[in-house]
């Protein structure tokens, strides 16, 4: 039986987007700026490439314009630094976008360090990520940005409450532990952070108000493994074997969703919960950047 919400990620990422592409119209007839952003994408992985494309939609949706430079999988990491320096100097780019994973042979920390901080809207930069940190203002990664972006606009408040992070990576678990732990709005909440390390992972879901899951495991969390009223987000895509699609499968999340239904108040499903909101949020740090270039700071 299911009682819990359904968080509609992909109903509130549309309205950011709306919101970015008005501002930005704003933008271009007061201050005749128009937000730009430069991906980079190495070799032919198809995956990347459909990112790419999304995000290249999604500039298009907001008015912003992009640029994309292809370099192939044998490319030297000097070409990809060179390339940076020249999107890092340029007034018309105000967001910098390297498509990961990059060859093994680059060195993806060195290309991450080159961006200028100030066009990171990846918000992967160290200099970002210890303004996070330090509770300084910063660019702040996409997926985890969207996260809280989604407790707000669904009025679920994490003040005084405990939030427990299944998964410690950096693009999504250690961020929006940082996110949510800052005395700020919309966060000051008690962060617990559990990973593979943890011997009775239950031990810590089940003292979660707000549970949020990346781990990239299907089913890391079970029904038995939440108290009642719990709100979880779930942020993990899997692909199971699925005969009845077209495709031979579907995407599922980190939590057993039907399960953790019955007992939670609030869920985000998979797909259609977090995964759309990292391109907004992509939007809006782009936007941000562009906005900051007309005042200089
Ligand atoms: P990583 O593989 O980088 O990290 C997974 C984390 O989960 C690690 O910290 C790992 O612990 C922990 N973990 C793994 N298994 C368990 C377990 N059984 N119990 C407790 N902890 C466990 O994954 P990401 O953070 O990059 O991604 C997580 C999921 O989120 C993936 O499914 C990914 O596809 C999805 N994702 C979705 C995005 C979106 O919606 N836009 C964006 C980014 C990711 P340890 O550190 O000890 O290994």
């Amino acid at each position: 039986m299911q009682n819990a919400k359904i968080i509609d990620g992909k109903g509130i990422s549309l309205t950011i987007r709306e919101e970015v592409r008005d501002m930005t119209a704003e933008l271009r007839a007061k201050h005749g700026v128009i937000p730009g952003l430069a991906f980079l994408l190495v070799g032919d992985n198809p995956a990347s490439q459909s990112y790419v494309r999304s995000k290249e939609r999604a500039c298009e949706f907001c008015g912003f314009h992009s640029t994309t430079v292809t370099m192939p999988e044998n490319v030297v990491e000097a070409d990809i630094l060179a390339r940076i320096d020249t999107w890092n100097i340029d007034p018309d780019i105000h967001g910098i976008l390297v498509q990961l994973p990059l060859p093994e042979h680059v060195d993806e920390d060195r290309v991450i360090e080159a961006i200028s901080p100030r066009k990171d809207v990846d918000g992967f930069h160290p200099v970002n990520v210890g303004k996070l940190v330090i509770g300084q203002e910063a660019f702040l990664p996409c997926t985890p940005a969207g996260i809280q972006e989604l407790l707000v606009r669904s009025d679920i408040e994490t003040a005084g409450r405990h939030v427990v992070v299944v998964g410690r990576s950096n693009i999504v678990g250690k961020p929006i532990a940082n996110i949510l732990l800052q005395k700020a709005a919309g966060a000051n909440a008690i962060v617990t952070v559990a990973h593979s390390a943890a011997p009775d992972l239950a031990r810590f879901t089940r003292d979660a108000d707000i549970l949020i899951v990346a781990t990239g495991r299907v089913n890391t969390v079970t029904a038995d493994m939440v108290k009642d009223g719990v709100v979880v987000v779930d942020v993990g895509i899997n692909r199971v074997e699925d005969s009845t699609r077209e495709k031979g499968y579907r995407l599922v999340g980190d939590v057993d969703f039907e399960g953790v239904c019955s007992r939670a108040s609030a869920i985000t499903p998979v797909p259609g919960g977090v995964g759309p909101m990292t391109i907004a949020m992509l939007m809006k740090n782009t936007y941000r950047s562009a906005l900051r270039s007309i005042s200089g700071r």
